[in-house]
């Protein structure tokens, strides 16, 4: 009995406690919700613009114009800084320490600024990044010992950035080059900047697409990396002042990793850069390449022609050509004959046959000397079923491949323009006959790629309604389709605060945001109307095109990136009211 009522007891206790726990989640979001809200009330009090700073991507440098204990008493962080110009971000204009401080900033000779009102937590954020800065560390009372330790050994003692810097500052001059290469693979960045200035030298990661400052280190330390680098390259050891290329290889545990050198003199000494070729990416299936439900159906039709071509667009390192080995993996069969011209090939797939034009091979200061038109002859009297070419970019190539893709071959090649709708007034600039480009190709797609959020450490956060109200407003203008479903409704967004996972970034790996068309009869009109780029666009908006910013802005709200960095890559999301 005693225990029948003590069962009933805590089942009452644990109803009240659930009441609770909803009650003070409920609170939270509410008093979270209010938070942005009463930062955009109290801007429009004081008819100052409101500003969310978890969409804008703060400037270390610029924050740092104002040192942290100062910025922190006066409940401010400098977001914008052109000349004496400041752009400062308040939580109160009429807090009693804010005032204070902007009086003295006055009185400071030519100064001016203006205010923009943020939330705490805005504040907050933009003060975590003064503690991202990075320290740079002295390495003047530190012996040179040679030591011969195998990478892999190093490797083993980092599992971040933050752990690689500390490294960096506790171990010999001598080894730091073998540490700067495991930190580089362990962070799995594409490549190694290391750059000297006029008192130190500034070492660089690019951790997916985005350069990520690491440590400065001393002048001393510079001139043995280059030593390092020229004799693992084969390069000459006692030139500095010209140019050099070579590359080495890394032996791991299972495997080797290839890296490409690359070193230019400066005027503080010869500046390095270090490509580590890994096929990650590369092995990427259509359907891991981030493509929205539409677009992939809309690919997946356009793959089964056996004829015409597909351009992707975009700048360099927007992943065009990732997209298009997925494509070549797709399609790759004993019976279907593939053969690419590539400006270099970089990754080697089986079955396919891979030419190298235009470039010297690495490291052998020979050309082959065959342009990509030269090539591109060649290959179509292979009888090849696809042909891939790395990038049309003169008149001849863009003739000869257009004319294969008229006559029984799928071209697959790449293209620089800002956009899809770009492409059309390119190949005219091309001088490619306009009755031809419709018959010729069948898609067109451009691409950019955006850092996807670290899953260990993205959260939920209700913006400000007046950022709900833009987004939606971006949602309604996006084309309707029967494939796809477009939300018209949010609570939320995402953002991250970085953790040990992500090595403090709160990014980890990519995904692409596209904009596709194929060809119409619609765009054919315009393409027939010698047209422009805008006139383009608008044809494959009404035939339903969703573009690069739109297709990003969706997958911001689904939380795999962030509106921060559709910005970053895209420019401005929302026009400014
Ligand atoms: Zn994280």
């Amino acid at each position: 009995m005693k225990q029948v009522i003590q069962g009933l007891g805590n089942e009452e206790e644990e109803r009240e406690e659930l009441k609770n726990k909803v009650q003070n989640e409920t609170i939270r979001s509410l008093y979270h919700k209010g938070e942005e809200e009463r930062a955009t009330a109290l801007a429009n009090k004081h008819q100052l613009p409101y500003v969310d700073l978890s969409l804008v991507p703060i400037n270390s440098d610029i924050l740092n114009s104002i040192p942290k204990e100062t910025a922190q008493k006066a409940n401010i962080a400098v977001v914008y800084k052109v000349g004496k110009k400041y752009k400062i971000a308040v939580t109160d204009p009429e807090n009693y320490e804010t005032k204070s401080f902007l009086d003295n900033l006055k009185k400071e000779d030519g100064l001016s600024y203006s205010l923009v009102v943020v939330s705490r937590d805005s504040l907050k954020r933009a003060w975590a990044n003064y503690d991202k800065v990075t320290v740079t560390e002295k390495f003047e009372n530190q012996s040179v010992v040679l030591k011969k330790e195998d990478l892999t050994e190093f490797e083993t003692g980092i599992t971040n950035i933050i752990d690689l810097k500390k490294r960096i500052t506790e171990i010999n001059t001598t080894e730091i080059f073998n540490i700067i290469m495991a930190g580089a693979i362990k962070t799995k960045s594409s490549d190694i900047h290391i750059e000297p200035n006029k008192d130190y030298t500034r070492l660089r990661y690019r951790v997916d697409g985005v350069l990520q400052d690491i440590v400065n280190l001393p002048q001393k330390v510079h001139k043995i990396i280059v030593s390092r680098v020229k004799m693992l390259s084969k390069m000459k050891l006692n030139v500095s002042d010209t140019p050099q290329d070579g590359h080495f290889n890394i032996e791991l545990e299972n495997t080797g990793i290839n890296v490409r050198s690359s070193i230019l003199p400066s005027s503080f000494g010869e500046s390095i850069v270090l490509r580590i070729l890994s096929d990650e990416g590369t092995g990427l299936k259509l359907d891991e390449l981030g493509f929205n439900q539409y677009y992939l159906e809309i690919l997946e039709e356009q793959l089964i022609k056996p004829t015409g071509m597909i351009l992707t667009t975009g700048p360099t390192g927007s992943g065009k050509t990732t997209t298009l080995y997925s494509f070549i993996r797709r399609l790759n069969q004993p019976s279907v004959k593939i053969i690419t011209l590539e400006n270099p090939v970089e990754y080697r797939v089986e079955g396919i046959s891979q030419t190298e034009v235009g470039l010297s091979a690495a490291g052998t200061g020979t050309r082959t000397g065959i342009t990509f038109a030269d090539g591109l002859k060649a290959v179509v009297r292979q009888d090849p079923d696809i042909v891939m070419v790395g990038e049309i970019r003169d008149p001849e190539t863009a003739e000869i491949s257009i004319q294969a893709a008229l006559t029984g071959h799928m071209v697959l090649s790449t293209l620089h323009t800002n956009d899809a709708a770009g492409v059309i007034p390119r190949l005219l600039h091309l001088k490619v006959n306009p009755a031809l480009i419709a018959p010729a190709i069948n898609a067109v797609i451009a691409q950019r790629l955006v850092r996807t959020l670290c899953e260990h450490c993205k959260e939920e956060y209700v913006p400000a309604q007046e950022t709900i109200d833009k987004i939606k407003s971006v949602l309604k203008n996006i084309p309707r389709n029967k494939r796809m479903e477009i939300p018209t409704d949010i609570k939320f967004i995402y953002r991250s605060s970085g953790c040990s996972k992500c090595n403090f970034i709160g990014y980890s790996g990519r995904i692409g945001i596209y904009e596709i068309f194929t060809m119409t009869t619609n765009i054919e009109k315009v393409i027939l109307g010698n047209t422009s780029a805008s006139e383009a666009m608008q044809a494959a908006r009404e035939d339903g095109m969703i573009t690069m910013q739109e297709d990003g802005i969706l997958k911001a709200i689904e939380g795999r990136t962030s509106l921060e960095e559709i910005r970053r890559v895209t420019g401005e999301v929302f026009t400014t009211s």
